[in-house]
């Protein structure tokens, strides 16, 4: 009986452990902890989805890397407003995460380590954005991962996060992106897109920055 009794006490344990260990382990971080809520699904002409706020048109939730990595490019681009992307290997895909439409400049710096949950910015609606929300991405890369656009765009919902599912409220498209909500693409837009880097954007007087506009924060 007390034999037994250890016996089933060690199974418990490893099992709890085991259990722990996976979530702990799973390595992904959905990209705003404080808010579930997709008010744009991937697909289409839309390369990725996108995330309203905790209280809708309120910015400055949280915007988290999705997994582990190193931060490739921060600063302002025309399309995306204040932008963070971030270059992850999972397994032996090299993958780039993308975060948009941020409220002010990035927390982090290119060429930074970020473990998945490490805060990139807050939440906002910077750029070609019609109401706070996130715009997140995640591409394929072929070969080691670039900041243009030669990644190819997948749905971060199905491959890493498959119990989530778009609001049933989703029809508020003042909470997405620029231009028609259910027609837009960054990548059709690259050609026109301007990127600053902050390492650029910091050499800026404020006149310079206005006369790009670029935000002062
Ligand atoms: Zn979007």
């Amino acid at each position: 009986m007390k034999k037994g009794l250890v016996a089933l006490t060690l199974v418990g344990l490893m099992v709890g452990s085991v259990s722990s260990f996976a979530s702990a382990n799973s390595g992904y971080s959905w990209p705003v902890p404080d808010s579930k809520r997709i008010t744009q699904k991937y697909g289409g002409a839309h390369k990725g989805i996108d995330i309203g706020g905790k209280r809708a048109g309120v910015a400055g939730d949280n915007v988290v890397s999705f997994y582990s990595g190193s931060v490739a490019r921060a600063g302002w681009s025309t399309s995306y407003g204040w932008v963070v992307y971030v270059h992850h290997k999972i397994g032996s895909k090299n993958i780039q995460s993308r975060y948009a439409h941020l409220h002010l400049s990035p927390v982090v710096s290119v060429g930074q380590a970020v473990s998945s949950g490490t805060k990139l910015g807050i939440m906002g609606n910077t750029g070609q954005s019609q109401g706070v929300h996130l715009h997140f991405e995640t591409r394929t890369c072929s070969g080691a991962c670039k900041t243009d656009n030669s990644s190819t765009p997948f749905d971060p919902l199905a491959n890493y996060f498959p119990g989530y599912k778009i609001a049933a409220s989703a029809s508020n498209i003042l909470e997405a992106d620029g231009h028609s909500a259910h027609h837009h693409d960054h990548s059709e837009v690259a050609e026109e897109e301007v990127f600053y880097s902050m390492e650029e954007i910091n050499k800026m007087t404020s006149e310079e920055r206005a006369a790009k506009g670029i935000p002062v924060k």
